[in-house]
């Protein structure tokens, strides 16, 4: 079957358990296909198997320069844990310059729309020159992370940056508890501030731990109550939150 055909069939196949998903990705798409990741729980997860499957795993992540010390740590863990190389993406010095020379260091607190800048130069950017070399990415969004989430399938033709490019999500209908036992089970290393109250980690200053029954990304962007799902543009696309 053509490689075309062989993706619109497996697309409709939302049954395939994370491992055969997996197999799968590398199986059709070789080294044009990277794990992308910020080293959460469910990137840890799908790491850990790739490299039990044996997959020729690349991964990929992008350093924002807004990072918290403690995910650095546990980025250096993995990469000699699973003897990787970790490919990583910074912002366009040039677009950060400009930014931070007309906002300041800490734009995103005065307004939605500067936020929304500063994830599109730090995240989304660099997410775009990642998939010029890939054809496929793997990512570890769960459907019952947030309500823009929430009709993801395992593998699917990524509708925000490039049609082209096939998105795969292997943890889609694994809930939050599924992914610590399996990070408990595997003992896999974690970012320490999971033990102190956070439930996503993203950059420093937008990440807070959050309280008994919040919601698991309610520490994210916590100032901005209501106004916004509480997304960066990765999952969403490039132009997600703008009028242009
Ligand atoms: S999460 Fe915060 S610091 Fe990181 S890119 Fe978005 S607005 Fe900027």
């Amino acid at each position: 079957m053509q490689k075309e055909k062989r993706i619109d069939t497996i697309i409709k196949n939302d049954t395939l358990s994370p491992q055969e998903t997996l197999s799968w990705a590398y199986n059709t798409f070789g080294n044009r296909v990277s794990i992308v990741t910020s080293f959460q729980l469910e990137g840890l997860v799908i790491i850990d198997m790739a490299y039990t499957l044996k997959c020729p795993i690349r991964v990929v992540t992008i350093d924002t320069g807004r990072l918290n010390s403690e995910t650095h740590t546990l980025i250096d863990q993995i990469r000699e844990k699973y003897n990787l190389e970790i490919e990583t993406f910074f912002p366009n010095h040039d677009s950060l310059n400009n930014m931070v020379s007309k906002f300041g260091t800490n734009p995103f607190y005065k307004s939605v729309s500067l936020r929304l800048m500063c994830c599109q130069i730090r995240k989304v950017d660099p997410m775009k020159q990642i998939l010029l070399d890939n054809d496929a990415w793997i990512t570890g969004i769960r459907r019952s992370q947030t309500i823009t989430r929430n009709d993801i399938t395992k593998i699917q033709k990524d509708t925000s940056y490039n049609k082209d490019k096939i998105k795969i999500n292997p943890l889609a209908d694994w809930t939050y508890e599924q992914v610590w036992e399996y990070i408990k089970e595997k003992n896999i290393p974690y970012n320490e501030l999971y033990d102190k109250g956070y439930t996503s980690i993203g950059c420093a200053p937008c990440t807070r731990p959050i309280k008994p029954n919040e919601d698991i990304r309610s520490g994210r962007w916590w100032w901005e109550k209501g106004e916004m799902p509480k997304e960066c543009g990765l999952h969403v696309g490039p132009s997600w939150g703008r009028s242009n």
